[in-house]
C-alpha cells in the first residue's frame, strides 16, 4: 500500500503554526511551532499518543477550531493565507478544497437521513460551489457510482437505509465516499481506523491508498499507530506535546528510527506486535500543556536524558537523507 513520495507542488505549507487555547491557568499551548509541507498527491501521516496535538493541528488545518483558539504563524493552502482568513472565506476551502473523516462517522452522518440523501446533498454542494457540469448524470446515478468506489456491496439498497442499519466500517466507506463527493485536494483523516476491528481497519487503509491515487488526493492520516502510519504514508511527522520531533520518509522511521519517543510508539504499537513479543508501554506522561517547559519536553519520560536536555530546548536539525529530528542526540 505503500506510496512513493510525490514530487508534487507544495499543496499545503505550515510555519510556526501555533494553537493555544485559554484556561484559568493561562494559555495551553496545542500545537507548538509546526512547520512542515504537503506535496500535491503526498500521503503523510501525523503520528503521536492521545493528547500531543495531532487532531488539534488536524482542525487548525481545515478551519474547525472553536472561536477560542489563539492560532499564530502561517498556513498556507496553494498560496493563500489560511491563518486570519474570515470563516466565510475558510468555508470555501472547507468540505471543497479539503476534507475531513473522523474516528467515529457517527458523530458525522446524520441519524435521521438516509444514506443517500446525505450524500446526494454533498453531490449537490460541490456542484454548486464548484459550478461542476455533470452531462447527463443525475445526482443519485453519482451516490450510486461514489457508493460503489468505496465498495460497498449493493448501493441501490444502502442508499434508502439510515446509519445506524449498516456496520462500524461501511459507515466510515459512507464516510470517504461522501469525501470523496467533495472531490478535495487534501483529505484529512483523523484515526479513521481506530474503532474498527483488524480486518476492516486493513481494508479502509487500502481503500484510502488506492483511492488516493486515482482521485491524484493528498492525505494527511493521523493516528497513534506508527504500524498503521507506515501500512499508509510515504512521509511519516511524528508529534509530541504539540511539537514535531520526527518528520521522516516512511523507510527512514523504520530502518533506522531516531527520536526516542519514536523508538517508544514503535515498540509500543499494537499492529507491530508480534506473538511472544511484549509490547512496551512508555514511561510516565505527556506533560500538562500548561505548564512551561525548559530544556526538551521530553525528557522526564527519555531513557537517554543528558544534562543539557533538562536545560536547553533542542532545534529541529536536519539529519540528512530528507529527515527532521528533535533531539541532542544527533547534535553535533
Ligand atoms: Fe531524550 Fe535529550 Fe533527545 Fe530529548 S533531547 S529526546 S531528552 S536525548
Amino acid at each position: 500500500m505503500e506510496q512513493t513520495r510525490a514530487g508534487g507542488d507544495v499543496l499545503l505549507s505550515a510555519r510556526d503554526l501555533t494553537v493555544q487555547f485559554p484556561s484559568q491557568h493561562g494559555a495551553v499551548t496545542a500545537v507548538d511551532e509546526v512547520s512542515f509541507d504537503i506535496r500535491a498527491g503526498e500521503v503523510i501521516s501525523l503520528v503521536g499518543e492521545s493528547g500531543c496535538g495531532k487532531s488539534t493541528l488536524g482542525r487548525a488545518i481545515i478551519g474547525l477550531l472553536p472561536n477560542s483558539a489563539k492560532i499564530t504563524g502561517s498556513l498556507t493552502y496553494k498560496g493563500t493565507e489560511l491563518v486570519g482568513l474570515d470563516q466565510g472565506k475558510l468555508t470555501q476551502y472547507r468540505g471543497t478544497e479539503m476534507s475531513m473523516i473522523f474516528q467515529e462517522p457517527m458523530s458525522s452522518l446524520n441519524p435521521v437521513f438516509r444514506i443517500g440523501d446525505q450524500l446526494a446533498e454533498a453531490i449537490q454542494i460541490r456542484r454548486a460551489r464548484k459550478r461542476d457540469k455533470p452531462g447527463n448524470r443525475s445526482v443519485k446515478e453519482e451516490v450510486l457510482e461514489y457508493l460503489g468506489q468505496v465498495k460497498i456491496n449493493d448501493p441501490g439498497n444502502v442508499i434508502d437505509r439510515y446509519p445506524h442499519e449498516l456496520s462500524g466500517g461501511m459507515r466510515q466507506r459512507t464516510m470517504i465516499a461522501m469525501s470523496l463527493a467533495q472531490r478535495p485536494s487534501l483529505l484529512i483523516a483523523d484515526e479513521p481506523t481506530t474503532a474498527l476491528d483488524v480486518t476492516t481497519q486493513a481494508q479502509i487503509l487500502s481503500l484510502m491508498s488506492e483511492l488516493t491515487r486515482e482521485y491524484d488526493m493528498s492525505l494527511l492520516f493521523i493516528t497513534h499507530d506508527l504500524g498503521v502510519a507506515g501500512m499508509i504514508a510515504s512521509r511519516i511527522v511524528v508529534i509530541y506535546a504539540g511539537e514535531i520531533v520526527e518528520d521522516s520518509p516512511v523507510d527512514g522511521v523504520f530502518t533506522e528510527t531516531l527520536h526516542p519517543y519514536t523508538k517508544g510508539l514503535m515498540a509500543s504499537a499494537p499492529s507491530a506486535f508480534k506473538g511472544g513479543k511484549r509490547i512496551e508501554a512508555i514511561r510516565g506522561s505527556m506533560p500538562n500543556p500548561a505548564q512551561t517547559i525548559v530544556g526538551c519536553k521530553f525528557h522526564e519520560r527519555c531513557p537517554y536524558v543528558m544534562d543539557r536536555c533538562v536545560k536547553t530546548k533542542p532545534r529541529l536539525l536536519d539529519h540528512g537523507k530528507d529527515r527532521m529530528v528533535r533531539c541532542f542526540l544527533y547534535d553535533s
